[in-house]
């Protein structure tokens, strides 16, 4: 019995020790993957967060794919290339004029109504479906970048990320690999936010100032690494238009659908 009762503690004892080597080894290859791993010094001072007055209602439209959807995709999520640009020709037609997410720090005159596109996620239909339709129209639009997915099947390339930088359009980092950020680790969350800045950074030659917090997760801790990661804004899944005083790190979008028709939505018609 005696004997029993030391090979099962032996091998329960084994069994842990294993486990715990396994972790050590899994979190070291995730450490190996990563390789801009500068984390700024200053994270853990609070930022230094600055309320902005914006006089005139500002929509930010949200998208995601521009595809038909498949039977078991959400449809919340996907809007035709024909709805799209329905909804297109309808801004264009009602005074719309795109602007980039500097506008709330740089409001500069513009000849019509100010409206930012976004599109989250860096689906590759962003450049086979929505990027034609922008240029046709004049537009610009802000797109969200899950750096761990450039170039994967299904999702932007370099190359087509360069190419749209080319002709005008903007890129804000969506994290490494779209985590909730309020349920990672502090260390894991600093390196989401800042390390997708710098990637993206090298892919696109330029500043990265715009993030999008993966799912619209987001509370304070999360936007003060967000601030002290160097973006000036950051946009949430929170419906609502942006007006008044408002907190460029919890910017509000409006979610825009495949059935979504621009005269039924108020906040957009009554503009
Ligand atoms: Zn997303």
């Amino acid at each position: 019995m005696k004997k029993t009762l030391l090979i099962a503690s032996v091998i329960i004892s084994l069994s842990g020790i294993s486990f715990i080597f396994f972790r050590l080894y899994s979190s070291l290859q995730r450490d190996a993957s990563v390789t801009l791993a500068d984390l700024p010094v200053n994270l853990d001072f609070p930022a230094d967060r600055e309320e902005f007055s914006v006089p005139t209602a500002v929509p930010i439209l949200m998208y995601h794919h521009i595809s038909g959807y498949p039977n078991d995709g959400n449809p919340s999520i996907y809007a035709s290339l024909w709805s799209f640009e329905v909804q297109m020709e309808w801004l264009s037609s009602h005074g719309f004029r795109t602007v980039g997410l500097d506008y709330f720090r740089n409001p500069k005159k513009i000849d019509g109504k100010p409206i930012i596109l976004t599109f989250d996620d860096g689906y590759q239909d962003a450049y086979t479906q929505a990027f034609p339709v922008l240029k046709k129209y004049g537009f610009l639009a802000t797109f969200y970048i899950v750096t761990d997915d450039i170039d994967r099947n299904g999702y932007l390339s370099k190359n087509e990320i360069s190419e749209m930088r080319s002709a005008g359009m903007n890129f804000g980092s969506h994290s490494l690999s779209h985590p909730d950020l309020t349920a990672a680790s502090q260390r894991r969350a600093e390196r989401e936010i800042y390390n997708s800045k710098k990637i993206l950074e090298q892919v696109i030659g330029t500043t990265v100032t715009d993030f999008c917090y993966p799912g619209g997760a987001h509370n304070w801790n999360v936007e003060n690494i967000v601030a002290n990661s160097g973006y000036t804004t950051a946009t949430t899944t929170d419906n609502d238009v942006v007006f008044g005083k408002i907190d460029p790190l919890r910017l509000n979008r409006l979610n825009i659908g495949n059935e979504t028709n621009f005269d039924d939505v108020p906040a957009l018609k009554n503009l």
